[in-house]
C-alpha cells in the first residue's frame, strides 16, 4: 500500500463534534467517517483494522466447528410476533419500515428468531447435534444516546454464534468451548489480561449470563472484581442473595470501569418451547433442543483497543490487528533515498510483509506525525543519509536502531 496512493487524509486536528476518543482519534487518523451520530463508514485502513480482528473471531470459531454463514438484514414481523418481541415495549431499539404493499419489516437488531426459524428447517435428528452456527453481520439498533463512537453505533458489525444441543449437559460442554474460544480471541486481540468474564443477568433461563467485560476508562459498564478469586460480577446482579451464592464478601469487592465486548447466554429450552423447535431423540421422543447465543462486538473491540492503545500523538495498534505490519517512510527525494525505499518496499511486501509506505513528498516532521497518528507497530525510515542501513523504531518506543535489511526480516520474523 503507497500512502501516496491512499484516497484518505489524516486530519491536523481532532474532530470538535465528537466527544469520545476512539471516534476523535479514528476520524482524525483517517480509519472511519461520520456519516451521522452513532453510524460510521469504515475507510480502507478502519476495513483492514476490522478484518483482521474478524479473522481472530473466524479462526477460533471454526476450531470449535462453528459453521459460517450470513443471515438477512430485513426481517419478517411474524417470526419475532412468536416470540413477543415484534413489540415496541419489548425491544426499545426496533428501526421498522414497509413494503409497497404497506406491510411492515424489520431491520436486524439482533438475528435471534429468524436464525432459529432457519435452523428449525434444517434440523432434525440428535445425530446432527452440536449444531453451532455464526455470523458476521451488521446490527441496526436505535440507540438512544450515541456518545460512544464506534464503541456504540446505531449500525454496528457483531459476530453472533448460536448452539443447539441434545440436553443441558452437552450444552454446557460446549458452553465451556466457547467460554474458553473467547478468552483466546480476547489474548489474540491484546486485551486479554484486562477482560474479566462476569456474571451477569438477562440469562433468560440459567440464573446468569456471562459477560466478557475489558478494563476501559471511558466505558459504559461497571464491574465489581473479587481479585483474590478472580471473580467479577455486573451491576444488575450484585445483591446479596448472589454474593452468597458465590461466596463472596462484598468489602472485597473493586469497582472498575469496563465495556462490554461479548457475551454469552444460555437459553436452555425456553426459546426452543416458544418456537417449537423440536428434534426426535435416540427413543424416537420429540424433544426440544437446548440453545446458546454467544456474541462479540466487533466494531465495539476496536473502538476499546484504540481507547486503551492510544497515547497524545495517536493511535497504538497491537500487531495481530494493525492495518498494516510497518510504516515505512521515504526521506529526502534524491534518486539514491528514492531508489533504496523502493527496493526495501518491494523485498518487505515479497517476502509477505504488509507496508504502509509513505511515498509522499512531504516533510520529514509530517511523515512523522502521520506514523504517530496511524499508530502501525513498527517505522522504518529509509534516507539517503544513512547508507545502507534502516532506521527502526517501534511504536511505543522512543529508542531508534540503525540496522540492516536482513536484520529487519531477522527482527520481524
Ligand atoms: P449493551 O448492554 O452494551 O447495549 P447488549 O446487551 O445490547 O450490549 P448484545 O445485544 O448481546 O449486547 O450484543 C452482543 C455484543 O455486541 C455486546 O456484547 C457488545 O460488545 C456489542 N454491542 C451491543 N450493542 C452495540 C452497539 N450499539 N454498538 C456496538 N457494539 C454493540
Ligand atoms: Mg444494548
Amino acid at each position: 500500500m503507497r500512502y501516496s496512493k491512499l484516497f484518505t487524509k489524516t486530519r491536523k486536528e481532532a474532530p470538535t463534534d465528537e466527544v469520545s476518543k476512539n471516534a476523535q482519534l479514528l476520524i482524525q487518523a483517517g480509519f472511519i467517517h461520520k456519516e451521522m451520530a452513532g453510524v460510521y463508514a469504515y475507510l480502507p485502513l478502519g476495513l483492514k483494522v476490522i478484518e483482521n480482528i474478524k479473522q481472530i473471531v473466524r479462526e477460533e470459531m471454526n476450531a470449535i466447528d462453528g459453521q459460517e454463514l450470513i443471515m438477512t438484514n430485513l426481517q419478517s414481523r411474524d417470526k419475532w410476533e412468536v416470540t413477543g418481541r415484534w413489540d415496541d415495549n419489548a425491544v426499545d431499539v426496533w428501526f421498522k419500515t414497509r413494503l409497497k404493499d404497506e406491510s411492515e419489516i424489520g431491520l436486524a437488531w439482533s438475528h435471534e428468531e429468524p436464525i432459529i426459524e432457519m435452523l428449525k428447517q434444517h434440523i432434525t435428528s440428535y445425530k446432527d447435534f452440536p449444531i453451532s452456527v455464526y455470523q458476521f453481520q451488521i446490527k441496526l439498533r436505535n440507540e438512544l444516546r450515541a456518545k460512544s463512537g464506534i464503541m456504540r453505533g446505531r449500525e454496528f458489525s457483531m459476530k453472533d454464534m448460536y448452539s443447539v444441543c441434545i440436553d443441558s449437559k452437552q450444552h454446557n460442554k460446549y458452553y465451556n468451548s466457547v467460554t474458553e474460544a473467547y478468552k483466546k480471541i480476547y489474548q489474540r486481540l491484546g486485551i486479554g489480561d484486562d477482560t474479566y468474564v462476569t456474571f451477569a443477568g438477562g440469562g433468560s433461563f440459567t440464573e446468569f449470563s456471562h459477560e466478557f467485560q475489558t478494563i476501559c476508562e471511558t466505558g459504559e459498564d461497571r464491574i465489581y472484581l473479587h481479585r483474590g478469586k478472580n471473580i467479577a460480577i455486573n451491576e444488575e446482579v450484585l445483591n446479596d442473595e448472589n454474593l452468597k451464592k458465590l461466596g463472596i464478601n462484598k468489602f472485597d469487592l473493586e469497582e472498575i470501569k469496563t465495556s462490554e465486548v461479548g457475551n454469552i447466554f444460555n437459553f436452555g429450552t425456553a426459546k426452543s418451547e416458544q418456537m417449537d423447535f423440536t428434534f426426535i431423540d435416540e427413543d424416537g421422543q420429540r424433544r426440544f433442543p437446548h440453545l446458546g447465543s454467544y456474541g462479540i462486538g466487533i466494531t465495539r473491540v476496536m473502538g476499546v483497543i484504540a481507547e486503551k492503545f492510544s497515547d497524545e500523538k495517536g493511535l497504538i495498534w497491537p500487531k495481530t490487528i494493525a492495518p498494516a505490519d510497518v510504516y515505512l517512510i521515504r526521506l529526502g527525494e534524491s534518486a539514491e533515498a528514492i531508489n533504496m525505499a523502493n527496493k526495501t518496499y518491494d523485498e518487505l511486501m515479497s517476502r509477505g510483509i504488509n507496508v504502509l509506505y509513505d511515498d509522499r513528498d512531504e516533510r520529514a516532521g509530517t511523515k512523522f506525525a502521520d506514523a504517530d497518528l496511524i499508530g502501525i507497530p513498527i517505522r522504518l525510515v529509509v534516507s539517503g543519509r544513512n547508507g545502507d542501513n534502516i532506521e527502526w523504531k517501534d511504536r511505543k518506543s522512543t529508542d531508534i536502531e540503525l540496522i540492516s535489511i536482513e536484520n529487519i526480516f531477522k527482527k520481524l520474523q
